[in-house]
């Protein structure tokens, strides 16, 4: 089978879907690209309003608690804290209470000892971190501070036994000379409350990084040793460094310290006096999610456009291609028999080639055509013709192997190919199909005895290519019509120029028609034992223009093969008769008679046309004959008595040509309403000898007389062979011995000497 094509339609539509799904993918990678973007600068902008936010709010919250140790300083200063620690504690745990977020507030000497410390009873040993550098450096920094207050960096309190870092504050006399120092322990996890503002997107980080690098608090945190006790170095720390003076900005990448290890976007904002920086942090994942949650809807409506759209044209492109193989089907297969046509079997005819080439297996090819199709068709109609072929086709195929393909090539050929088969498996087949066609067909109520021509061609012996191969089968299919149908033929060289020198005697036939090259010559019928001339055979004479002659045994079969014969008789007819009614109105009353092919036997118009010849030429119908052959006699016995029988009716008389070369069958002879039996000469041959000859001749005389029919002995050239044929009974007889066939004018001058009295023809009316 050919390859599949596309039809322009499903290729157009092809093309749509492409163009859709390209412009929808750059129309959402567009999108994607500026929603991104914009997602990312949405992001960046709200988390800078939050460390901004943050680092006003942090500002505040630590000055609010640097103003309100101002007033507790002088108060611990005029109960002399230092000599006595323990009048303080009702202050500093009242101050405690007013600022829930201090965990406990403790009084240092300038030297850094511990005076009191709210988490500890009175009584109790207070730590002495004097000693401690970790401890008394930052305090020492802290005392020399001229700011209101200080932020210390976180560490773990040694009293309350958790995270906090250190707000501390330096009392001072009027000189600035340091007095004492009172420290609130802020703790990180419940003091910095405000950092956690649940509104915050998931994977959050909020913090407070001081300007020396160390995180000041951060929120969530999952290990403080990780994060308070070193140095950051993450993305922030670097754009820090990098741009100490600018008070805000923005940072994104990877922070290694952080507990998620994620790229991050965040933003920070410097404090407005302490020297840290209020930041917050999202992961990529956060604007990735947005970013999804925005898009997603138009993703998924895109999608769902190509499925719906994908599957359009994905039914229109299965509708189609079954379309297009239904009309691949419909082209390639015959509407009345169903059976591949002959593009069809052209197809199949050249994959069998290939793969005849590739295998190297041989096979076989058979044309097959029916006999005398055109006659049922115009005798029984189209209908009839039409449901005969479907029939045909059934039985061949009843008979065939499974592989075996037969198609109908159109009006009544056929063509099988034979696969994996031999020349002498082909004929077998042949054999089959004309065996099949023995029984008669039965359609509408009819009989109809069928038979067919075969011609068979094998590959690779007769062709190696699909034209060739037919070709030659057809050329053996008219071989076997030539050889009278009802068999078949196998190629072989030489038949194909011996059709085309047929083919070719077949036009310059019909030339010859046209331009009268034809002639008849007409050899006498003699009274055996008077001698005299009573009747006339007409034979058919072709001499070309280049003088070359033609018997009529030649031509006349391939007259008959290409239907020339049904004009060409017409003619024989008018001519002969035209010429018996001149002898006629001579005085000559002579009965011309004409042969007849089996072919215009069967031409239904030939009562007709026999009525109208004698008509035109005004010649009783008695002083013609028609003569049949034996065979063609016996063809179809129902059809050839009453055809016979309406001669008969007009007047003409019957006569049976070369009787005993067929296969009558007596009966039947019984039937056949003919007036004369022509005994053929290969009987009279020998009819002068004691022979077998000599006995049909004897045996056939009697049968004819027995039937009441006259005798006239054919080709009787010796005049032992006349005495033989008078003594046996025989009427008239015909030969070389008498006169040959000659031209109408010679006939005269025979008639001349030879003419008997008219009462012998009144004998044979
Ligand atoms: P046929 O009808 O049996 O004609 C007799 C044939 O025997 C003629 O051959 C004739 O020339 C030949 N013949 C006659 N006497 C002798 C003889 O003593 N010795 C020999 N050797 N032959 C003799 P022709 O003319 O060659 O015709 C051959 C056949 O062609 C005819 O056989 C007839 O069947 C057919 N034919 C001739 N003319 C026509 C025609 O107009 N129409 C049709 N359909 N067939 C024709
Ligand atoms: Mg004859
Ligand atoms: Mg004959």
């Amino acid at each position: 089978m050919p390859p599949r094509s596309k039809t322009p339609f499903s290729r157009l539509l092809r093309r749509a879907f492409y163009a859709f799904v390209a412009t929808g993918l750059l129309s959402f990678a567009t999108l994607g690209v500026y929603s991104w973007d914009r997602e990312k600068t949405d992001t960046r902008e709200n988390l800078s309003i939050f460390s901004g936010f943050l680092a006003s709010a942090t500002q505040a919250y630590f000055d609010d608690l640097g103003h309100g140790l101002d007033p507790l300083g002088q108060l611990l200063q005029n109960i002399d804290v230092t000599n006595n620690p323990e009048a303080a504690r009702p202050y500093l745990l009242k101050f405690q209470a007013r600022y829930p977020q201090i965990r406990a507030m403790a009084v240092f000497n300038t030297d850094g000892r511990m005076l009191i410390n709210t988490a500890s009873k009175p009584g109790t040993p207070l730590p002495d971190f004097r000693r401690t550098p970790k401890y008394l450096e930052p305090f020492k920094a802290a005392l020399e501070d001229s700011a209101l207050y200080t932020v210390g960096q976180p560490e773990y309190g040694q009293v309350i036994h958790e995270w906090r870092f250190p707000f501390r504050y330096t009392m001072r006399d009027d000189q600035g000379q340091a007095l004492f120092l009172i420290q609130a322990a802020i703790p990180l996890e419940t003091g910095m409350y405000f950092m956690r503002n649940p509104s915050l997107p998931p994977g959050s980080i909020v913090g407070l990084l001081r300007e020396d690098g160390f995180q000041q608090a951060r929120w969530p945190i999952d290990d403080p040793n990780k994060v308070y006790l070193k140095r950051l170095n993450g993305p922030l720390i670097k754009k820090i460094q990098a741009n100490p003076s600018q008070q805000t900005g923005y940072f994104s990448g990877y922070s290694p310290l952080m507990f998620t290890e994620q790229e991050r976007l965040g933003t920070y904002n410097h404090l407005a006096t302490l020297p840290m920086y209020a930041y917050v942090s999202v992961p990529y994942n956060y604007i990735w999610y947005k970013w999804w949650k925005q898009n997603s809807p138009v993703l998924g409506i895109f999608l769902l456009f190509i499925a719906v759209f994908g599957s359009i044209a994905f039914w229109v492109r299965i509708h189609e291609r079954l379309h297009s193989e239904e009309l691949l089907h419909q082209a390639r297969s015959d509407p009345l028999t169903a059976l591949p046509n002959r593009t069809g079997i052209e197809e199949l005819l050249e994959n069998q080639i290939d793969a005849s080439k590739h295998s190297g297996r041989t096979f076989s090819i058979m044309y097959f055509d029916l006999d005398r199709f055109k006659d049922i068709n115009d005798s029984l109609g189209h209908g009839i013709g039409d449901q005969l072929l479907i029939e045909v086709g059934k039985r061949a195929k009843g008979v065939l192997r499974r592989d075996d393909i037969l198609a109908r090539l159109g009006g009544d050929e056929f063509l099988i190919i034979l696969p994996d088969s031999t020349m002498n498996a082909g004929t077998n087949s042949a054999q089959r199909i004309i065996d099949a066609f023995e029984a008669p067909f039965i359609l509408a109520q009819q009989r109809l005895k069928m038979s067919c021509s075969i011609g068979i061609a094998g590959y690779p012996d007769h062709g190696l290519d699909r034209e060739t191969l037919l070709k030659h089968a057809d050329t053996a299919m008219y071989e076997a019509k030539r050889l009278g149908g009802s068999g078949f033929s196998c190629y072989e060289a030489g038949l194909g120029k011996r059709l085309q020198q047929r083919l070719s005697l077949q036009s310059r036939m019909h030339d010859a028609l046209v331009n009268q090259q034809f002639q008849l010559h007409y050899q006498p019928i003699v009274d055996l034992r008077s001698g005299r001339i009573i009747a006339v055979e007409a034979l058919l004479r072709w001499r070309e223009a280049n003088g070359v002659s033609h018997s009529p045994a030649e031509f006349i079969p391939i007259a008959e093969e290409s239907g020339l014969i049904l004009p060409l008789g017409e003619w024989v007819l008018k001519t002969a008769c035209a010429q018996a009614k001149e002898w006629l109105d001579l005085g000559f009353e002579l009965c011309i008679s004409v042969n007849l092919s089996t072919r215009q036997f069967q031409d239904l118009d030939l009562t007709e046309k026999v009525t109208t010849v004698l008509n035109d030429c005004a010649l009783p119908p008695a002083c013609l004959e028609l003569e049949i052959t034996e065979s063609a006699a016996m063809l179809d016995a129902e059809t050839t008595v009453a055809v016979l029988g309406v001669l008969k009716r007009i007047g003409v008389r019957i006569a049976i040509d070369d009787f005993g070369t067929g296969y009558s069958s007596l009966s039947h002879l019984k039937r056949i309403p003919a007036d004369t039996i022509k005994i053929d000469k290969s009987f009279v041959d020998g009819v002068s000898e004691e022979s077998d000859d000599r006995a049909i001749v004897h045996t056939i005389l009697a049968l004819a007389h027995a039937l009441d029919k006259h005798t006239v002995a054919e080709g009787i050239e010796t005049e032992a062979q006349k005495q033989a044929l008078e003594d046996a009974g025989c009427d008239w007889g015909q030969g070389y011995l008498f006169s040959r066939p000659v031209p109408a004018d010679e006939f005269l001058a025979l008639l001349e000497t030879m003419y008997h009295a008219p009462q012998k023809i009144e004998n044979m009316k």
